[in-house]
C-alpha cells in the first residue's frame, strides 16, 4: 500500500512538473484611463501573478513618464527645466535627455516642423479647458518670439532653455516615450511578446500566442467606426497625429491642437498622418511632424527616412483623398 502511495505521488510530482513546464502561454491584458487617453496593455505569460505583476509595472512605468513630461503639472521635471528658462543649466534624468535629443533630432530633419518650444503658443489656445479660444494677434506675435528649438541647448545631463518665458511641451512626443519605456520594461522582464497601446500610439514585439501576428488597425479619420487593416511591414511601431483628437469649431472652421510653429495656426495641410517605424517615441513625433508639413513635404521627409513608412490623409477640394509611402502602397485594405 505503501508503495503504491508513493508511486502515485510520484506520478502526480512528475505531471505537475510537466504542467509548469508546458503549460500553454496565455494573453493577458490591462485597459486604464491615462495621459487623457486609453491605454491597453497586452501580453503573454503561462501564470495569473507574472502577468498581473508585468501588467502593473508597466502601467507605473507610464505613470512615471508622464508625471515627469506633464506640462501642466508644476512638479513635473518639464516644469523645473521652464523655471530655469533665461537663467541657467538645469540637470535632467536620462529618461529626459533622451526625449529632448530625439525631439531636436527630428525638429531639425523637418526644418522646424516638430517643435517642442510650442508651449507659449498651445497656451493661447487652452485646448484643453472646456472654452479654448482662437488668441489675439497682439498674444501671438510675442508668444511666437518665444518658439524655437535652436534656443534649447542640450548637454550630456543636463538643458538650457535661451529665452525667458520659454515653455517646452513634450506632448508631440511623451506619449510614444512612456510607451516604448513599458515595452522595454516588460521585455526585461521576460515578455516574450505583447502590445502596448497609448490611444493609438502602438508598440509590439514578439508573435501573438499560437503563432498569429499582432494586428494594428488604423481608424479611418473621418468615419471613425471604419478600420483601415494594414498588411505585414516589420515595424514594431505605429502613431497617429490627426485634427479630430482635440478641436472646436468656429465660425464652420476646425482648430485643432497640432500647431504649424511658424504661424501659432493649427497646421492646415493633413486630415491625419500615421507613421510606421521601429519605435513608439519616433513614430509618435513623426506622426506630429509629417501633420505640420503636409501631405507633400511630410511624404519627402519618409520616404527620405530608412525603416519608416506613413499613410496621410487630406483634403483637396473639399474631398478627403490619402497618400501612402511605397513600402506601404500594396498593403492596404478598407479604404
Ligand atoms: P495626440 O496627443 O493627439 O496623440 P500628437 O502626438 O500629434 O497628438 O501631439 C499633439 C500635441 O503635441 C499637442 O497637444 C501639443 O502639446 C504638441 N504639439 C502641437 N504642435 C506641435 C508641433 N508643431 N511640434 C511639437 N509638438 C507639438
Ligand atoms: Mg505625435
Amino acid at each position: 500500500m505503501k508503495r503504491i502511495i508513493s508511486y502515485l505521488l510520484l506520478v502526480l510530482l512528475v505531471a505537475f512538473a510537466f504542467w509548469r513546464i508546458y503549460r500553454p502561454v496565455r494573453l493577458w491584458e490591462a485597459v486604464r484611463p491615462m495621459m487623457d487617453t486609453v491605454v491597453t496593455v497586452k501580453l503573454c505569460a503561462k501564470d495569473s501573478s507574472t502577468a498581473q505583476n508585468l501588467l502593473r509595472g508597466a502601467f507605473e512605468e507610464m505613470e512615471r513618464i508622464d508625471r515627469m513630461m506633464d506640462s501642466y503639472s508644476s512638479t513635473s521635471e518639464v516644469a523645473v527645466i521652464d523655471s530655469m528658462a533665461g537663467k541657467g543649466w538645469v540637470s535632467i534624468t536620462p529618461d529626459m535627455e533622451r526625449v529632448l535629443k530625439r525631439s531636436q533630432y527630428f525638429s531639425e530633419l523637418s526644418g522646424g516642423a516638430f517643435d517642442i518650444t510650442v508651449g507659449p503658443v498651445k497656451e493661447l489656445w487652452r485646448f484643453d479647458s472646456p472654452n479654448p479660444t482662437i488668441p489675439l494677434p497682439g498674444q501671438l506675435v510675442p508668444a511666437l518670439t518665444l518658439v524655437g528649438y535652436q534656443n534649447i541647448q542640450l548637454e550630456a545631463g543636463r538643458v538650457r532653455l535661451l529665452e525667458p518665458k520659454m515653455k517646452l511641451d513634450l506632448g508631440g512626443a511623451a506619449k510614444g516615450y512612456a510607451v516604448d519605456c513599458a515595452v522595454e520594461f516588460l521585455k526585461k522582464r521576460g515578455a516574450k511578446s505583447g502590445l502596448v497601446d497609448a490611444g493609438g500610439d502602438v508598440r509590439l514585439w514578439g508573435k501573438k500566442p499560437y503563432g498569429g501576428e499582432w494586428q494594428v488597425a488604423i481608424r479611418h479619420p473621418r468615419e471613425r467606426e471604419k478600420l483601415i487593416r494594414v498588411g505585414k511591414i516589420g515595424l514594431s511601431a505605429v502613431a497617429t497625429s490627426g485634427d479630430y483628437e482635440r478641436f472646436f469649431i468656429k465660425n464652420g472652421k476646425r482648430y485643432h491642437h497640432i500647431l504649424d510653429p511658424h504661424t501659432g495656426y493649427p497646421a492646415r495641410g493633413c486630415v491625419s498622418a500615421t507613421v510606421w517605424t521601429r519605435t513608439a517615441t519616433d513614430a509618435d513625433i513623426l506622426a506630429t511632424a509629417v501633420f505640420v508639413l503636409g501631405p507633400e513635404k511630410g511624404m519627402e521627409l519618409v520616404e527620405r527616412l530608412d525603416d519608416v513608412e506613413a499613410l496621410i490623409f487630406f483634403e483637396k477640394d473639399g474631398r478627403l483623398e490619402y497618400v501612402a509611402s511605397q513600402g506601404m502602397k500594396d498593403k492596404l485594405s478598407g479604404l
